[in-house]
């Protein structure tokens, strides 16, 4: 049943507290506008707050201050050469634009703040203006315990990516921790994490030195709360209110059940994409493709679904509806399931390959993890390749670790017999256990072991560009992605596709406004985040792929919601004050 009157009404009504909606509504705020911000969760965060947060803006003051210049120019150049005239122009020109202005008018105005990174290179090579560094900005830690009782509201990172019950940590850390008696660097580092973490876990659930996606959300909550934006906990969007042909506003579905909350500027979409949504994944996604998603069971795809109830069109010619990783997957005793994706720390390193039923690659296992997942799903078309396998030997584990397994893990048997490792003493013998062609795999793995030596991978070109050797090993030569493999024992992991993000969304414009399916935009319909179809047409240029496009389309629906000229917009109520009051926090 619906409460009919009054209505509840705001200027800006955002959907989904994740980097999209929540820039959306900090900035919409900043600019004077009475926003509100409904969570179908119990938590902010999303996908974001699970992701590294690596956030790819070009030409920002982050990347001159960081010394490693770069320009707006240079970048649309390389995204010329990616995305080709494959659509999405005049997005992709609104990105580049507003980019710098967006980070840096947050960096000014809000506790959300980057620095650029001087070595994460772009993920294409041979492609005019791709950078070495600059582009990929990192949201700087952020100190929990400054949040308070709203600690509890950040969703927590993924475990598979916490150590010690809860304690993140950046892949700077790693080394430290993988050899803490190394020197008196590593003891003190180590020594200073521990003790941090020790302090935490009295007090808390999980650390609180937040980083990566983390830290991103915490600092855009932080920002919200100092702003004093209403958040409502545990409401949905269920439909959108549409009169002559304009949104006003929408029914969310809430603790106290349905009610409607008009909005006289503007609805914003940003409820994560369309993950979890069947019909859609069944749709868009190939079928090995659809089983598994990275994203919380809360992005069911509401915000596309209730756009297109409203008319609005789905963009999805797009090279990939789905932008992947390569995940493995461990049966816990209690029958849950451990998703781990592998985004860089083993693949890129030397000594090891994938391979698919063929018993050959089919891949140059260096590369993004995206494209990882790309070749792997063409590759399937002709030859079984889903799950294909990650294959290493002993001394592989012990330095750089598969998966779930750390490196230098001594005691292998709990994953042996949980099936997430695969054992055997000789190629032949693998290859009989995870059902590939023996004589192919045999040469396959002699092969590999010449390229190891020359340092020239005449197949697939493996340490060839920056990103491949930046995620390799510096100490391992001629090439830092390849050593050869054995002698035995070896070891097998299968890995499956999963989203990391959707890719297909609402059609929109450069202003994050929604498109009917004939390019008319719907008054008062945004959309941001993964809701959006990505500027980037299903390619991954580079680090922060998804969450640069989420934060500077949240600030330009924000602010083009906000100078909307009286004409085309709802009139703000001219009685209310235009200082927001204290927070409404219903939960
Ligand atoms: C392991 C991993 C690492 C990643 N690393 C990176 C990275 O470093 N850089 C990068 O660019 N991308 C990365 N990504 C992808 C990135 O995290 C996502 O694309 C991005 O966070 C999506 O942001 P969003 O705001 O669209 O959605 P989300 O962050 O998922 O937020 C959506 C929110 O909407 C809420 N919601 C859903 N339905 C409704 C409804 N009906 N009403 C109200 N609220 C609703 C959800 O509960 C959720 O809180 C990574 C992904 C993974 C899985």
């Amino acid at each position: 049943m619906l409460e009919t009157s009054p209505d509840e009404e705001v200027d800006l009504l955002v959907f989904g507290a994740g980097a999209g909606g929540m820039t959306a509504a900090l900035v919409g705020a900043l600019e004077g506008l009475q926003t509100t911000l409904c969570e179908k969760t119990g938590m902010v965060g999303g996908i974001t707050s699970t992701s590294g947060g690596t956030t790819w803006v070009p030409g920002t003051s982050q990347s001159l201050r960081a010394g490693v210049p770069d320009t707006t120019e240079k970048a649309r150049q390389f995204l010329d050469s990616v995305i080709g005239s494959r659509g999405g122009e005049a997005q992709r020109d609104a990105f580049l634009t507003a980019g710098p202005q967006a980070i840096d008018y947050l960096e000014a105005r809000t506790e959300v703040k980057f620095a650029a990174a001087v070595a994460h290179p772009d993920y294409l090579k041979n492609h005019p203006g791709a950078a070495f560094g600059g582009r990929a900005l990192g949201p700087l830690t952020f100190d929990g315990r400054r949040l308070g009782a709203d600690f509890d509201r950040v969703r927590p990172p993924r475990p598979e990516f916490l150590v010690l019950g809860g304690m993140m940590v950046t892949r700077a850390d790693i080394p430290f921790l993988v050899s803490p008696f190394k020197s008196f660097a590593n003891i003190r580092h180590v020594m200073k994490l521990l003790i941090r973490h020790g302090m935490d876990r009295l007090r808390h659930r999980r650390g609180t030195n937040l980083v990566m996606g983390n830290a991103l959300v915490a600092r855009l909550l932080y920002s919200l709360r100092k702003k004093q934006v209403p958040i409502l906990f545990d409401t949905a969007l269920a439909e959108l209110l549409r009169e002559q042909g304009r949104v006003v506003g929408a029914v969310v579905e809430g603790p106290g059940g349905r009610r409607k909350i008009r909005a006289r500027r503007g609805v914003v979409l940003a409820t994560g994409g369309l993950a979890w949504n069947k019909e859609l994944r069944e749709q868009l996604f190939p079928a090995p493709a659809r089983l598994r998603s990275l994203a919380p069971e809360g992005n069911t795809g509401d915000g596309i679904a209730a756009a297109m109830r409203s008319g609005a069109g789905l963009d999805d010619k797009l090279d990939s509806a789905g932008l992947w990783m390569p995940c493995s997957i461990l049966k816990r005793p209690d029958g849950t399931s451990s998703v781990y994706p592998h985004i860089i720390l083993d693949r890129s390193k030397p000594g090891l390959i994938a391979v698919n039923a063929s018993g050959r690659r089919f891949v140059n296992e260096s590369d993004s993890y995206h494209d990882f997942v790309m070749a792997m799903l063409r590759a399937n078309e002709t030859v079984p390749s889903v799950p294909a396998h990650l294959i290493c030997d002993r001394s592989f584990i012990r330095d750089y670790g598969i998966g779930l397994v750390h490196p230098g893990t001594r005691n292998l048997r709990s994953f042996i017999e949980a099936g997430y490792l695969i054992e055997a003493p000789s190629l032949r013998e693998l290859a009989g256990k995870i059902g590939v062609a023996a004589d192919a795999f045999e040469q396959t793995v002699a092969r590999h072991n010449e390229y190891a030596s020359s340092g020239v991978d005449e197949e697939f070109g493996r340490g060839t560009s920056d990103l491949n050797r930046i995620n390799g090993d510096p100490t391992n030569h001629p090439n830092p992605c390849m050593r050869p493999i054995g002698p035995g024992p070896f070891y097998a992991v299968a890995v499956w596709p999963a989203d990391l993000a959707t890719s297909a969304g609402l059609q929109g414009d450069g202003d994050g406004r929604v498109l009917s399916p004939d390019g008319e935009a719907i008054p008062g319909l945004y959309a941001c985040g993964n809701d959006l179809a990505s500027i980037f047409r299903g390619t991954y240029p580079g680090p922060g792929t998804t969450l640069g496009p989420a934060l500077v389309f949240g600030w330009r629906v924000a602010m083009h919601a906000a100078k909307a000229s009286k004409a085309g917009a709802l009139p703000l109520d001219p009685a209310r004050d235009r200082v927001p009051g204290p927070p409404i926090l219903k939960e």
